[in-house]
């Protein structure tokens, strides 16, 4: 059943079942571009109502490490991926016995934990911020001589800024590694940001790579607001930016799409974190590339020779749409609509909660500021 849809090129073809773990707007999204494609798609995905899963050919309503689920995938699937990092790795590993895995379990173990993730980075010799692990009650005693203020991050499973405390000093940080369950961490060096940046590649089995152009993201609250691109870097900084994250791709042996996220400090590019699949900041690529991040990530798992990455604008933002914005009814649309350069994205989410990611609007306009004050 699988080798009948690889073809002698070692390609996934369409019709070939893609199988995808988790149920979020990121595998609503790759579940759409594999559709457009001709390809049929299998969600794991434990909530019923998930947005990948209410547009998949099959939704196995399972957890992500439910046995007969993931045979059901090795047994039907062509290639399997991801689009959180927090797929358990075993069950990645399970698989990829049966059927390919892009990416490798080994390299979501990496990006899954931030232990693991920091020290990967210092031994490529990628510059990242000044850190320190906390897993014992030694290690925040010895974190007296760290350089204060500083945030303790959760090695694993945090995301939209969840799972991080702020330690103004010391004297804070017993409290806040309390307030996060004595679960190990990381105390990162708060460090003063001129920007954030970010690049979305793509890397395929045989090492070939394609970055997207630079954004530029704003956090509110610890949660991505506004994304732009591309970012208004000066000199080289875009193919810069470009070399780095390829690098980090090909220190991985990474296959998939993922992104890199950066600090600019001073003079310093330093790299905050490593997602293994499509990022919030790369959504502009789905109303502004030739290529969006999504039908990217079928290409680079499939072996399909990898898309053209080009921006087709000179300039686009992306704000995110909270479910703080449903606090009043269902916002008025029609006057985000109103500007022919907006394109408005809904995930399909039946509860709009305060924080949680509903949709985003991207407006594709002028340049990336204008985009970006007409999106706002
Ligand atoms: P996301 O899922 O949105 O990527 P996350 O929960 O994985 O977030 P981080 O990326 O580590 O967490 O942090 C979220 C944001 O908090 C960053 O984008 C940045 O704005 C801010 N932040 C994190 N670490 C630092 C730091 N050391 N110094 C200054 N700001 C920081
Ligand atoms: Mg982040």
């Amino acid at each position: 059943m699988n080798d009948a849809v690889r073809n002698d090129t070692g390609m996934i073809t369409p019709p070939a079942m893609l199988g995808i773990l988790g149920g979020g707007q990121l595998g609503r999204y790759f579940v759409m571009a594999a559709r457009t494609m001709g390809y049929r798609t299998t969600v794991l995905e434990p909530d019923p109502h998930s947005p990948a899963g209410k547009v998949a050919h099959v939704h196995l309503v399972a957890a992500y490490d439910d046995t007969a689920a993931l045979e059901q995938l090795a047994a039907t699937c062509a290639v399997v991926t991801t689009e959180f990092e927090n797929a358990p790795a075993a069950a990645m590993a399970q698989l990829a016995a049966h059927v390919p895995v892009r990416p490798s379990a080994d390299a979501l173990a990496i990006t899954q934990d931030r232990i693991a993730e920091k020290q990967f980075l210092v031994d490529i010799g990628v510059s990242i911020a000044p850190y320190v692990a906390i897993i014992t009650d030694d290690d925040v005693r010895a974190a007296s001589t760290f350089t204060f203020p500083a945030v303790l991050k959760t090695a694993r499973l945090g995301y939209d800024g969840k799972g991080q405390v702020r330690c103004p000093s010391h004297a804070e940080l017993d409290a806040a590694w309390e307030q996060l369950g004595r679960v190990p961490c990381v105390l990162e060096q708060r460090l003063a940001l001129q920007r954030e940046l970010s690049v979305v590649l793509a890397r395929t089995v045989d090492g070939t790579t394609a970055c997207y152009p630079v954004s530029q993201n704003q956090h509110v609250h610890g949660v991505l607001d506004v994304s732009y691109a591309p970012a208004n870097l000066p000199g080289s900084g875009q193919a810069d930016a470009a070399e780095l994250c390829t690098y980090i791709a090909d220190e991985l042996q990474f296959v998939g799409v993922m992104a890199v996220e950066m600090f600019v400090v001073g003079r310093d590019v330093l790299v905050n974190e490593l997602a293994p699949r499509p990022h919030n900041s790369g959504h502009y690529t789905l109303d502004a590339c030739l290529t969006s991040q999504f039908e990217q990530q079928v290409r680079a798992v499939c072996g399909l020779p990898l898309g053209d990455t080009r921006l087709l604008v000179p300039g686009v933002a992306m704000v995110n749409l909270l479910g703080d914005l449903w606090a009043n009814g269902e916002p008025k649309w029609e006057r985000a609509l109103a500007s022919p350069a907006a394109h408005l994205h809904l995930y399909g989410k039946p509860e709009p909660r305060p924080g949680r990611k509903m949709g985003h609007l991207t407006v594709t306009t002028g340049t990336p500021m204008g985009a970006t004050s007409l999106a706002r």
